[in-house]
């Protein structure tokens, strides 16, 4: 149940965001007001303690065979944030925070209901965000796995743009990748671009974040210089990577994502 704290609420039914109709594609990150599930029957409502110390916001996860309601929409969470941000650039105190962190929360909520050291039920934890034993005392919370995005430039301006085998046919972005353990960002990005492509760089900068529940990732988004290699696909992942100019370029990825902020950076003559 929802505390006397939360402002609004999101509704959520598996990866997608439902809405009344009459919000716009504007307001689709804005918690809704409470009043607005009353229409909902047979709710099993989630209340996540205090999103923020000045937003609190509740969330609730619908089950799958739950109905739409009359006059609701249905949005897969990856499309809202295309809708919502159209091509602004993501940031770290943005208006999607809020949306995030409260799905975020639901998948990682459906996914620790039990302790992962001693096995008995967990319980939301009083006064944050977490999870918490009462068996054991065990304290989980919310899994965050740091992932890298870099958008490398040759020194013709050129930006290095791959086809993964999971984009649409003809879309070419960056290269991306899991920190694994024990690594630094930069240890990370040296690693995925010599896996991926073969090539060496320098002058890694970092430039910006954004948080990417699809279902746990935080997105760092870095530029950095072609060093040296030629490019060699791992043909596992990359299918084909090929160094761009500006005025041909492939289908790119969708806007609001950290790859395309890059990518259009690079565009504006951001990155020389
Ligand atoms: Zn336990």
């Amino acid at each position: 149940m929802h505390t006397e704290k939360t402002q609004g609420v999101y509704i959520f039914q598996g990866n997608t965001l439902l809405v009344p109709e009459t919000i716009p594609d504007s307001k689709l990150h804005e918690p809704l007001p409470w009043e607005v599930i009353q229409d909902l029957e047979a709710l099993e409502p989630i209340s996540i303690p205090g999103i923020s110390g000045d937003l609190p916001v509740g969330s609730v996860d619908l089950a799958p065979q739950f109905p739409i309601p009359p006059k609701w929409r249905k949005i897969p969470i990856r499309h809202v944030i295309t809708l919502m941000t159209q091509g602004s650039a993501p940031s770290r105190s943005g208006p999607t925070d809020p949306i995030f962190r409260a799905y975020h929360s639901i998948q990682w909520r459906r996914e620790s209901r039990f302790c992962g050291s001693c096995g008995s039920p967990n319980q939301d934890a009083p006064k944050e965000l977490a999870r918490l034993c009462s068996v054991c005392g065990r304290i989980e919370y919310p899994r965050i796995a740091p992932a890298i995005i870099v958008i490398i430039i040759n020194d013709q301006g050129q930006a290095l743009l791959a086809h993964n085998k999971q984009f649409l046919p003809g879309v070419y972005s960056l290269i991306a990748g899991f920190n694994e353990a024990g690594e630094t960002l930069e240890t990370t990005i040296a690693r995925e671009i010599r896996e991926e492509v073969g090539l060496r760089v320098k002058d890694i900068r970092y430039v910006t974040s954004q948080p990417w529940p699809f279902p746990y990732s935080l997105m760092l988004g870095f530029r950095a210089r072609y060093a040296g290699g030629s490019i060699q696909v791992d043909g596992v992942e990359i299918e084909d990577a090929r160094w761009f100019d500006r005025d041909r370029l492939p289908a790119l990825p969708g806007l609001g994502s950290v790859s395309r902020y890059l990518i259009n950076q690079w565009l504006s003559g951001n990155f020389s």
